[in-house]
């Protein structure tokens, strides 16, 4: 096997045991055949060789997802959610994204129609990607929590969701993350930076600063529900200079008219 197929599988194989209590395993066979392999054969073979990880083969994203999806559809580990959505809402867009939208949990817009970001923060979200010339379709987005955060009867509005049911829910959003593998992941407002990385601190601090989960970049910047309750031009430049950013990093060709525009 030549040295960076040996590289990268060495690098899978600290991921998987970052993310484990237990260290990855593999069978004399399955390093056997490692060893005779040419390189992308070997990176895919070591893909799906090592037990009891979720790590994907190559190609069938769509599949890996949609099996989540089910396994998330049946979920009831918060019994009180379960009772009370109308639905789950699993995430959306491309499997195959460079760039992935992390947000807090489903509002009533959410849970009516089953997928995240469609109500007015959505819309205002749809409208930044649009001006960094991306269709939701080529993103991936998806919450921290796929349940609705219930609500006392008769109330309306959202709540936040609880760590305890960001704690319970988190599994499902790292291993859409693990099949997506985007290059860049955007993390929208402080909850889905403290459902994502257990950190905790004010938005001022940590929007506009490159932090990392699990090796790939992340972005943090205001959710679109934080546009929509201050609309001070100030506040809407500060999410485009963070979505510049991330256009970079991603190696986006930036226009003048970009460089100046205001949400
Ligand atoms: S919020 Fe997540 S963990 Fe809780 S019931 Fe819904 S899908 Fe399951």
């Amino acid at each position: 096997m030549s040295q960076p197929a040996l590289d990268l599988i060495i690098a899978a194989l600290e991921k998987i045991r970052d993310k484990n209590d237990r260290a990855p395993r593999a069978s004399r066979t399955a390093l056997a055949r490692l060893q005779e392999m040419p390189l992308a054969a070997s990176l895919r073979e070591a893909r799906t060789s090592f037990t009891g990880q979720h790590v994907q083969a190559a190609g069938n994203k769509a599949d890996l997802l949609g099996a989540i999806r089910e396994r998330v559809a049946a979920c009831t580990k918060c019994a009180h959610l379960a009772c009370s959505r109308t639905q789950t809402v699993f995430g959306v867009g491309n499997p195959d994204a460079d760039l992935m939208f992390i947000g807090e949990a489903p509002g009533a817009d959410e849970d009516q129609q089953g997928e995240p970001f469609v109500g007015r923060a959505g819309q205002l979200l749809t409208r930044i990607l649009k001006a960094m010339n991306f269709a939701r379709e080529d993103v991936y987005i998806a919450n921290i929590l796929k349940c609705r955060p219930d609500m006392p009867a008769g109330s309306f509005g959202n709540r936040p969701p609880t760590p305890t049911e960001m704690q319970t829910c988190r599994p499902y959003l790292l291993e859409q993350i693990d099949v997506i593998q985007p290059s860049v992941l955007v993390a929208l407002g402080a909850v889905a930076v403290e459902g994502l990385l257990g950190t905790r601190a004010a938005m001022r601090e940590m929007r506009g600063r490159w932090r990392t989960y699990n090796s790939i970049p992340l972005m943090i910047t205001y959710h679109p529900a934080y546009l929509l309750r201050n609309q001070a031009p100030s506040e809407k430049r500060k999410v485009w200079e963070d979505m510049l950013q991330v256009m970079e990093r991603l190696e986006l060709p930036v226009s003048e008219r970009q460089r100046k525009y205001f949400l």
